[in-house]
Parts: C-alpha cells; sequence; structure tokens
C-alpha cells in the first residue's frame, strides 16, 4: 500500500479564507485584529516563524507588529510589557515566542497574558476551558492536527488515536481535542515501555516528539492516519518524527514533512487572532 498524502496547504488556504472574511466582518465595525508578537534575543527558528506569521497575517487583514527586545532584557521587563499590552484595546493578540533565553521562565510570562489575548492558548485559563471542552482558543498546533485528521473523513468515534508527545502546545492538547471527538487516546513520552506496542493500535497516529525517523513504518498498523509534527533539521533538510518512507508504505494516509501540519499552524494561529478579537468585542 502506498498512503495518500495529506497536504497542508489547501486546508491552511481554507482557514485563511475565513480568517479573512472574518477580519472583513470586524472591519465594517471599525474593528481591526492587532497581532503583538515578542521576540527575545535573536533564535533562528523563532526568526524563521515570525516572518511567517507575518506574512500569513497580511494575506488575511491582520496587523502585525514583532516587538524585538536584547537577550538580555529581564523578565521584570517582559511581563511589565505584557500587562501594558494586556491593558491597551489596540492589541488584541499577544504571543510570546519560544524559545526564550534561560534567565526567563516562559511559563510565568504566558501566564500573564490576558486570555482573551492568549493566542497561544498557554494559559491556565485557556489550557482549563480546554480540559472543560468548553475551549475558546486552542494551541494553534492542535487545532492543526485535527484539522489534518478531519480532513480525511475518517469516523473518530470510537478510534484509536495514539499521542506521541505530551507538551501542551502540542500532544496533550491534541489529545483532549481527539478524545472530545470521542476517539480513545493513548499517550506516549519518553517513559513509554513499548512505543510500538501503541503506535501499531493507533487508527490514527500522532507523532510530536522532535526526534528524527523515531517512528517507522513496522509500528503503524496499515492504513492508519499519520500526522508527523516533527520538525528537526538534519544535514541541513527538514525532516519530521516519522520515517517517511516506511511509513509511507503501510500507512492510509500521512502528513508529510514539510508542508504537512506546518502551514495549517500558521492558519490556525490566525484563526486564534481573530477569536480572540472577536471574544474582546463581546467583553465590551
Ligand atoms: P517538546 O516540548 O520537546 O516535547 C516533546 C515530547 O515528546 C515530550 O513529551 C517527550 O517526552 C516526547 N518524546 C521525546 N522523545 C521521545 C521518544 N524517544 N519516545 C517517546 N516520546 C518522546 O516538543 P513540542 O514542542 O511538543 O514539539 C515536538 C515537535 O514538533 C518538535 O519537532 C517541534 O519542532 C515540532 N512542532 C511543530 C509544529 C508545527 O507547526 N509543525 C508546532 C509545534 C512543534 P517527555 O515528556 O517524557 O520528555
Amino acid at each position: 500500500m502506498s498512503a495518500q498524502e495529506i497536504r497542508g496547504k489547501p486546508i491552511a488556504d481554507a482557514v485563511k479564507e475565513e480568517v479573512k472574511a472574518a477580519t472583513e466582518e470586524l472591519a465594517r465595525r471599525d474593528v481591526v485584529p492587532r497581532f503583538v508578537s515578542i521576540m527575545v534575543g535573536d533564535d533562528p527558528g523563532v526568526q524563521f516563524y515570525v516572518r511567517s506569521q507575518a506574512k500569513a497575517a497580511a494575506d488575511v487583514g491582520i496587523e502585525y507588529e514583532l516587538r524585538e527586545l536584547a537577550s538580555e532584557t529581564s523578565e521584570e521587563a517582559l511581563t511589565t510589557l505584557v500587562t501594558e499590552l494586556n491593558a491597551d484595546p489596540t492589541a488584541t493578540a499577544v504571543m510570546l515566542q519560544v524559545p526564550v533565553p534561560e534567565h526567563i521562565d516562559q511559563r510565568r510570562i504566558q501566564e500573564v497574558v490576558a486570555p482573551e489575548k492568549d493566542v497561544d492558548a498557554l494559559s491556565p485559563v485557556n489550557q482549563g476551558l480546554m480540559l472543560l471542552n468548553r475551549a475558546r482558543l486552542v494551541p494553534a498546533t492542535a487545532a492543526a492536527v485535527m484539522a489534518l485528521v478531519k480532513s480525511t473523513g475518517r469516523p473518530l468515534e470510537g478510534a484509536e488515536a495514539t499521542i506521541v508527545g505530551r507538551s501542551e502546545v502540542a500532544g496533550k492538547p491534541s489529545a483532549l481535542l481527539l478524545m472530545a471527538e470521542h476517539c480513545t487516546p493513548t499517550m506516549c513520552h519518553t517513559r513509554t515501555r513499548d512505543l510500538g506496542e501503541h503506535t501499531r493500535r493507533a487508527d490514527i497516529l500522532v507523532v510530536a516528539a522532535g526526534q528524527p525517523d523515531l517512528v517507522t513504518g513496522e509500528m503503524i498498523r496499515p492504513g492508519a492516519v499519520v500526522i508527523d509534527v516533527g520538525i528537526n533539521m538534519v544535514d541541513g533538510r527538514m525532516v519530521g518524527d516519522v520515517h517517511y518512507e516506511s511509513a509511507s508504505e503501510v500507512a492510509g494516509r500521512i502528513t508529510p514533512v514539510p508542508g504537512g501540519v506546518g502551514p495549517v499552524t500558521v492558519a490556525m494561529l490566525m484563526q486564534n487572532v481573530v477569536r480572540a478579537t472577536q471574544w474582546q468585542q463581546e467583553r465590551s
């Protein structure tokens, strides 16, 4: 069997069309979503990510402002900035780009972002609402995973879903969202005894570990939907966490890297900016 690829671009384009329609609707009420992105230091990965955010924002009618701070910026100064942005009604979305320099505790800053501006969805309120199945904003990567899974049209109710990785941005929220769709999720991580035992059971396999080639073809159930979240640079080439060649011999559907989860994640982040803006409008 040779798996059919799940391409991210058409899904990302459809999401961006919806976001654009929503920003046009907001513009009719003189509301302009403004996304303030905070970057501390000059991590190359962050620089790549903010460029793609700026481009996506321009495509859909969102104002994008990048605040570039020196790597020696203190946690206190960063907290003050976020607090000021929370109080600024023209800043409708606020996000701290990570990684940040080691002397900054990113969780503490993310907890300061007002929930209704928290487009990363990492504040305790947004994480809690997700746990309660009442999410207003969900982490963009997990939203992308769900959109890619749903695009296959596979029935989710009762499906076995294995998620490799338990981060707050990817693995954990993907498991919650899949469970909300009545999948039976299994979470795997570095202490999991036999990874293959769990991945081979999966109708839907989500891999978000940051380990190139962690999952190979013999670890996949024939016909499964495989979503590869991983982004790894190996010999100057971007690869996922799934060994694509062997996996695509066995899987039914599979996302490529690059070109799978990545573009959809950026589109979902823009969707969060609009949702955050709408949330603030309801409150004003
Ligand atoms: P993370 O915070 O480093 O978490 C990695 C998770 O994978 C951890 O839970 C870890 O387990 C688990 N893990 C690592 N090695 C493993 C192994 N050998 N076996 C089983 N589990 C293992 O990473 P993240 O932020 O979730 O990102 C994961 C990957 O996705 C990275 O490559 C990142 O660049 C990529 N990513 C892509 C997008 C996108 O838009 N495409 C967005 C976000 C992230 P422990 O908890 O036990 O340590």
